[in-house]
Parts: C-alpha cells; structure tokens; sequence
C-alpha cells in the first residue's frame, strides 16, 4: 500500500517537530510526520534541555510556556580548571521539558492538519530517478510505502535516509568521530536547595572531560541536569564512567536523594554538512551537523535549519522545482545565517581541545580573552579585532613585572585562531547561488582548514 503527501518528515525531535510546525502554519501542504518514539516519549534525546530564548523569537516559534519551562536561565558561568576563575556571561534562555515543548510543537502542527505516525520506524529513502521519491517505514500496521515531492531527514545522529544514498553526494557525507562529543547525564533530585538556579554552570577541566567540559545546569528547587562530553574517536575512557568515578567524589553532586533519568548519547561538533540538499530531499538537524561546535547545543540550530527548510520547500513548490537546485535556497539561507559562525566556532572548539588545563587556566585568570570577549565569541562567533593585541600587552605586561617565561606560541595560536575564523567566515558568507559553484567552495574551505592546522601544528 502507498500514500502521497507533498512533505514527509522522518523524526520528530526539535528539528522535524519545528518544520513540521512551521510548514503547517502555510495550511497548503499535506505533510507527514513519522518517529519511533510514542508522544510520551517524544524528544527524549537525552540532552543538557538548555535553549537561548532568542532562538524562538528570531524565527517566530512560540516561546516556551507554563509547565514547559522548568527553569528560567539569567546567564551562564564558565569555570577555569582550578575553578579560581569565573567568567559570567549574561543572556535569557530556558532549561526546557523537552517532551513538553515537543508535544506542544507538533500537536499545534496536527491542529493545522499535519499527520503524526508515533511508534513508525523509517526504513529508508524510495530512490528513484536520481532523486529521493518517498520513504518505507515499518509500524504495527506493516511495511508502507509513502511519496511525496520532498522527504526530509531528521532523523538526528542516525541519518537514517541519508546514510543510504550514494556516498559520494555532499548531503551524504558522513561523521568523523573525532567531530563529536560522547556524553552522559543524568538529572537528580538533590538533598538540598540549588543556589543560584537561574545560572547554568559550565566546568573546563580536561581531566576530567578531555576535549569537552561537564555542566551542571539547575532545573528549578532541588533538581538538576548534571553531565559531560568528551571528544570521541579519541580512545577516551566513558563519559558514564568518569561520571561515576570522578564528578560523583564532588560532594554537589553526591548528596543526591534520587536519579530522575541516566542517559547518554552523542552530539555532532563540527561546520554543518556542506550541503544540506539533494534531489527532492533535505536533511536537518544533527544529520546535517547543525549544531554549536563549542557547546554542543543543538536544539537552536536544528530550529534554524528547520527554518530554511521551510523557506525552501515553499520555494520549490512555488516554482515546481523539487531539484537540489529548486531547494537550493535552504543551503544559502542556514550558511549566511549560522553555518558561517558555526564553521569559524568549529576553529575554536578544535584551538580548545588542544590546549592544556594550564593554558585554559592562564587564559582566564590573567583575561587573555576576557568576559566581554567569550560573550561576543558566543554571540557572533568572532573574536573581537584588537582583543589579541590587548591580550599581548597584558601577559607582556604581566612578564615584565613578575619576571617569568613569557606564554609566546600560545598568544600566537590565539591570534592565529582570530584570524582563520574570520576567513572561514567570510568564505561560508560567500557560499554559492546555485550547486554549481559547490565543488569549488569545497576547496575553499578545506584548504583553509589545513592551513589553520598546520598553523596551529595539528594534522587534523
Ligand atoms: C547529553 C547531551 C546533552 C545535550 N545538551 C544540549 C543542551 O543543553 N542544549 C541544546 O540545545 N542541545 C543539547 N544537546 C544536543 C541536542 O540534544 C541535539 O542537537 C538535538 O536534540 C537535535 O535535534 P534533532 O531533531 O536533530 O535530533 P533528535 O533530538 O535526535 O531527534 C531525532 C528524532 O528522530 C527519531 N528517529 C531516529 N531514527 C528514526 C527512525 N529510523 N525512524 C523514525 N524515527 C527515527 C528519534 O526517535 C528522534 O525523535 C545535547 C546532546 C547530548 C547528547
């Protein structure tokens, strides 16, 4: 049996559960929307649930409400390794219940007509004539056939439809491990009251998470998201494990009354894919790597992806290009709006994970990047013009008084870091009008990704 629809949305997490949304705000389209998870289990990626409140205002979501919202987030506080030094950067956001707002989202959606198939799994991608036609799925009900003009991939780290075309498409690129991070939380019922709970708190120690950081983001009264991410592909011991035998020793997080949820799972830390269309065909969200490199939050991001596929779906069916060319307005709009900060902040996380805890130590405690940098850093994925000279002239200063060996080959790092990011920038702000222009775009950036490593002394 077959059924035909215009859009087909395999995954229901923030990405496909916020096109489908928005696709069903136009009322024109019949869309589908398909998940292996129930509606009590929707969104249950395990996740840190922290979300800036700007991404719901730029893209005219509505804001997260009432009982979605389990707490409200001032700022946040990053810690050196020593935790001597602190550096609070202010900015609204929410830790969210996810399957709340994902309920929300898509029952919005189903109220404007969209169809929902909860417990369905997606097999894979109907190919046909050079292009994607469609997906089979399998449920209670059996194997189905469903066709429509565009299928959209959400299907998060899994990539399920995506995995299965040909391998040499930009869209199907897959993950290196070594661009990810493997993480671990759990969210626990503490014996006391949290102070300053709308501060969500970020630790730097590469003991203890190597080539990430742990958090521990309060969830309101005696609850909260407590976990890590270490850079995978690296040999690393587990983030479960060092969870157990390294962050249970700290007496805030022993003194616990229950576990709520224990979970882990892994999150792409890398520039978005190089393209993120095809043939009657888009992926978004974790499949197409839009997530914060540095941070790894990628609930935004997915939301902004989600955006422009909106954009190009209504695009191509306007013209009646279903085309990688027709959708092609989806690539151009996620790379200048975020793609460009995401790929110049893929150049920090990288100049981050090779430092020591001693450098991160030095950088904070004598504001060789200062509060007002990081905040600029997060915001527009720049680090400002003239902090890297300042910087120089502190330490030089600092040299000159205590009489110590100075820090050289770091402050030049860092100012090689500045200037590569605002190239990879302004390469992604050149991203090409039409796939013509890709193959030679593809040399742009990756040439200057090996420049940027062999400046910094790494291989990859
Ligand atoms: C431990 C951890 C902490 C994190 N903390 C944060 C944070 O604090 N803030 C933040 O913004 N981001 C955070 N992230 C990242 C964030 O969780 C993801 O970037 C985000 O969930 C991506 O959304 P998505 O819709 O692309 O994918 P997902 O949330 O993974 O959703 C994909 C959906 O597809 C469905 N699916 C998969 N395969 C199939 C199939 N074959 N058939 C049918 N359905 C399928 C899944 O069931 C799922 O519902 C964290 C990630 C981890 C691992």
């Amino acid at each position: 049996m077959e059924r035909k629809y215009d859009v087909l949305i395999a995954g229901a997490g923030p990405a496909g559960a916020t096109l489908a949304y928005l696709l069903s705000l136009k009322k024109s389209y019949k869309v589908a929307v398909f998940d292996s998870r129930s509606w009590d289990d929707l969104w249950g990626k395990p996740c840190g649930n922290a979300i800036g409140s700007h991404h719901f205002e730029e893209l005219g979501i509505p804001s997260p409400r009432g009982d979605e919202i389990k707490q409200k987030v001032k700022g946040i506080s990053i810690y050196s390794p020593s935790e001597k030094n602190v550096f609070t950067v202010y900015g609204e956001g929410f830790i969210i219940d996810r399957n709340r707002l994902g309920n929300r989202l898509l029952r919005d959606a189903l109220s404007n007509g969209v169809e929902f198939y909860p417990k369905t799994q997606v097999l894979r991608p109907i190919l046909e004539d050079g292009k994607v036609a469609g997906l089979e799925v399998n449920s209670d009900a059996g194997k189905m056939l469903f066709r429509a003009g565009i299928t959209v991939d959400a299907t998060g780290t899994a990539g399920v439809l995506k995995r299965s075309l040909p391998r040499n498409l930009p869209v199907a690129e897959q993950l290196d491990p070594k661009d990810s991070d493997v993480a671990f939380r759990e969210i626990v019922e503490l014996d006391y009251e949290v102070p300053h709970k709308d501060i969500i708190r970020i630790y730097l120690n590469q003991q203890i998470a190597p080539g990430g950081y742990w958090w521990f983001f309060p969830e309101g009264g005696n609850r909260a998201n407590i976990g890590l991410g270490v850079q995978g592909g690296m040999g690393y011991p587990s983030p479960m494990g060092i969870y157990n035998s390294k962050l249970m020793l700290r007496p805030e997080i022993s003194k616990r009354k229950r576990v709520i949820s224990s979970a882990g799972a892994s999150v792409p830390t890398r520039r978005p894919i190089d393209s993120l269309v095809w043939n009657g065909f888009i992926v978004i969200g974790d499949a197409a790597f839009t997530v914060n490199p540095v941070h790894g939050g990628g609930m935004g991001y997915a939301m902004i992806a989600a955006y422009w596929a909106a954009q190009g779906i209504e695009r191509a069916y306007e013209s009646g290009d279903f085309s990688e060319s027709g959708l092609w307005e989806t690539n151009v709009g996620y790379m200048k709006m975020i793609g460009a900060k995401q790929a110049s902040l893929e150049l920090t996380r990288i100049f981050l994970q090779n430092l020591s805890d001693r450098d991160l130590e030095f950088i904070m405690e004598k504001k060789v990047v200062s509060e007002e940098d990081v905040d600029i850093l997060g915001r527009k994925g720049e680090l400002r013009e003239g902090s890297i000279e300042r910087a120089t002239r502190i330490v030089n200063d600092f040299i000159r008084a205590l009489k110590i060996s100075s820090r050289p080959s770091l402050l030049l790092k860092l100012k090689a870091l500045q200037t590569f990011m605002g190239k990879m920038k302004g390469v992604y702000l050149e991203y090409p009008g039409s796939p013509v222009g890709l193959s030679s775009w593809q040399l742009r950036v990756n040439e200057l990704r090996r420049e940027f490593l062999s400046e910094l002394g790494l291989t990859r």
